[in-house]
């Protein structure tokens, strides 16, 4: 993030500095960011943060919203949306109304609505289980918070039992509606009769502990004053520090509607709807996603929050009934054409993706993929862009979008290069270990040997590393063990006897344990003991379609950024050693443990691993945990 910034308001200064640090930002900054007038420099800042988490993609969904009924119990001051049974606008949907809207094109229904009085419990799991059933590969988003805590008094079951048999029925993630505002001032004058901020923050950290993630939301733009906005970043923050769970921010931006909550029915400014994404995405600094909301923002104004810190444009949400009954003035839903339109002309990466934010296509060429681990920073902190766009992907991710030819290059897992060697060429850099890694780690209740038969979780993540544990299993200590792929992200591992975790999450866990696993194994360590040789986990490699001038060209810019890396590890490690939880020193010393140059012994280790691996049979895939996951 060596960005060189001219600040016109210079108490942004000392802020920037703060972020560039890795240093958390506090309540009096977030005020500073709300009250200066130089939107330009905070917009500078938060894009270089969404830069450096996100590189150049802003992602979408193929999605269609459902709200089944509009007939609702409360009567919350700023909604529009809601009546009561037997009024004309009153509608209730049948589960054969809901499937009508599914097609099979798209990867996310999102669900939510009012309260019903008379439906059943029942009901909800129908509708949930008949929509899995009618379409396997569509993702359920269903249920905020303040349905959750109606199902569970209304039905009488904990709220954990209501997420577990919802999760059961084919839940995946939950929305972040019905946060409002964390004050219990706004709430008393607004929705008194609505769940506050305990209720709904308590609610989402049991769906996180259940492994279920969730999106979280804030409605501004009424009468809340800019420290409770600030406040509600805080609080949300402390509970992603507590369970990593939330996938997204979406600031709400509230349409008056015939609410009479402001005299004027004056929608937000631009600028204040700017200045709350960059503030989200510079004080939530351990979100990995802020949603520009097109249907509340307008297509416009989301246009340009891709440039101010957000990286998540939400999807075609055919049918949005609750924003447009409360007044948006955007169109019902926007075609995916559209979209990836408005996301090429803010210069960014069009990134289809799934409801976990895997990418599944890539509507631009020219991208190379960035593995998004700290060990993998050295190569890119000073990448010069020129004509090339920066996709952070997952190692495994990134060997499925090569196979579909939509990357040039990347960092990519060995195994993936080595089972895509007709279309891809090496070039003489590469993640290798000299003895531990600390970042590839067997989290387990049972020595190597016990593991036999046992059902180990594998990460989504990992491509190298699951084919690893594979050989280490089966060629060292003669054992087979059931792989059971799991989405990266919250998870229950309750029945797993082992879990095996990659990257910054490994890292974060390698320091403060995973639940109750009393064993902690690193791979490298494990193959240095077996082998004495380095492993290899990441080779970079350039597509051999590109033309030799392209190929060069990259070969250099690599070579050049890597060089600059290296004399930088320093500051590299003081940015980045806080979000995982790791002190600069340790960072530091972390990072001098890697090899970036492929020399003779990296390449007879890679020699010794392809020749493990075709002795043993099998893809070591495993079965995904509850979900269909496709792969491209
Ligand atoms: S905001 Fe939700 S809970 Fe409140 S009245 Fe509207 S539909 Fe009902």
């Amino acid at each position: 993030m060596a960005q060189i910034i001219h600040f016109r308001d210079t108490h942004l200064l000392p802020i920037w500095e703060k972020v560039q640090r890795g240093e958390r930002l506090t309540l009096e900054d977030g005020l500073t960011l709300f009250r200066t007038n130089d939107v330009i420099s905070l917009g500078k800042m938060a894009h270089a943060v969404q830069r450096e988490r996100s590189g150049d993609a802003v992602y979408f969904v193929l999605n269609q919203k459902i709200e089944p009924t509009n007939i609702c119990v409360l009567a919350c001051k700023f909604c529009d949306f809601a009546t009561k049974a037997g009024r004309p606008k009153a509608y209730e949907m049948t589960i054969q109304d809901i499937l009508g809207k599914l097609t099979p094109e798209i990867h996310e229904v999102h669900i939510t609505g009012g309260l019903h009085p008379d439906w059943h419990w029942e009901y909800y799991l129908d509708m949930l289980r008949t929509i899995k059933r009618h379409f396997p590969n569509v993702d359920i988003k269903a249920f905020t918070a303040v349905e959750i805590d109606f199902f569970h008094k209304k039905f009488k079951l904990s709220i954990e039992e209501v997420l577990r048999q919802l999760k059961e029925a084919g839940l995946r993630t939950m929305p972040g509606g019905g946060a409002e505002v964390f004050s219990e001032r706004v709430r008393k004058r607004l929705f008194s009769s609505k769940i506050g901020a305990k209720t709904w923050l308590d609610i989402h950290k049991i769906a996180h502990r259940l492994g279920i993630p969730t999106n979280s939301t804030i409605l501004y733009g009424h009468i809340e004053t800019q420290q409770e906005r600030v406040e509600h970043l805080i609080r949300l923050r402390e509970v992603q520090d507590e369970t990593r769970g939330f996938l997204t921010f979406i600031p709400l931006a509230f349409q008056p509607g015939e609410t009479g909550i402001k005299p004027t029915n004056r929608f937000t400014s631009a600028i204040d709807d700017l200045k709350m994404i960059a503030v989200s995405r510079l004080m939530l600094d351990n979100f990995p996603h802020i949603k520009a909301y097109w249907v509340m923002l307008t297509e416009e104004v989301a246009s340009v929050a891709l440039n101010f810190g957000a990286d998540d444009l939400d999807g075609t949400v055919g049918g949005e009934k609750i924003a447009h009954d409360a007044g948006a003035i955007t169109p019902m839903q926007l075609t995916k054409d559209k979209i990836i339109k408005i996301i090429r002309d803010a210069g960014k990466i069009p990134v289809e993706r799934d409801v976990y934010y895997n990418p599944l296509n890539l509507y631009t060429s020219d991208v190379i993929g960035k593995i998004p681990y700290l060990n993998s920073l050295p190569f890119y902190h000073h990448f010069e862009k020129r004509q090339f766009k920066m996709l952070p992907v997952t190692p495994r991710r990134m060997g499925v979008l090569a196979r579909n030819n939509q990357l040039d290059a990347g960092l990519f897992s060995l195994a993936d290069y080595l089972s895509q060697k007709d279309t891809l060429m090496m070039l003489p850099y590469c993640i290798a270990t000299r003895d531990q890694v600390k970042s590839v780690m067997l989290f387990s209740n049972h020595g190597w040997r016990e593991l036999a038969g046992k059902t180990i979780g594998i990460v989504d993540d990992t491509a190298t590393s699951v084919r690893l544990l594979q050989v280490l299993l089966e060629k060292r200590y003669g054992v087979k063990a059931e792989f059971r792929r799991m989405h990266s992200g919250v998870n229950s591992y309750d029945e797993c006897d082992a879990v095996l975790m990659i990257g910054d999450e490994a890292m974060r866990h390698q320091k403060t344990g995973l639940q109750s696993f009393e064993l902690v194994y690193d791979l490298a360590s494990e193959w240095y003991q077996w082998q004495n040789l380095p492993f290899v986990f990441a080779v970079w490699a350039v597509r051999k379609s590109l033309t030799k001038e392209k190929r060069e060209e990259l070969s250099l810019l690599i070579q050049a950024s890597l060089k600059k890396g290296e004399l930088d590890l320093e500051r590299i490690s003081v940015a980045h050693a806080k979000r995982i939880g790791w002190s600069s020193g340790e960072a530091m010393e972390y990072l001098e443990g890697f090899n970036y140059h492929l020399g003779e012994r990296e390449r007879e280790a890679i020699g010794v691993f392809e020749g493990l691996l075709t002795s043993i049979e099998g893809e070591a895939e495993g079965t995904m945990d509850g979900s269909q996951h496709q792969q491209n």
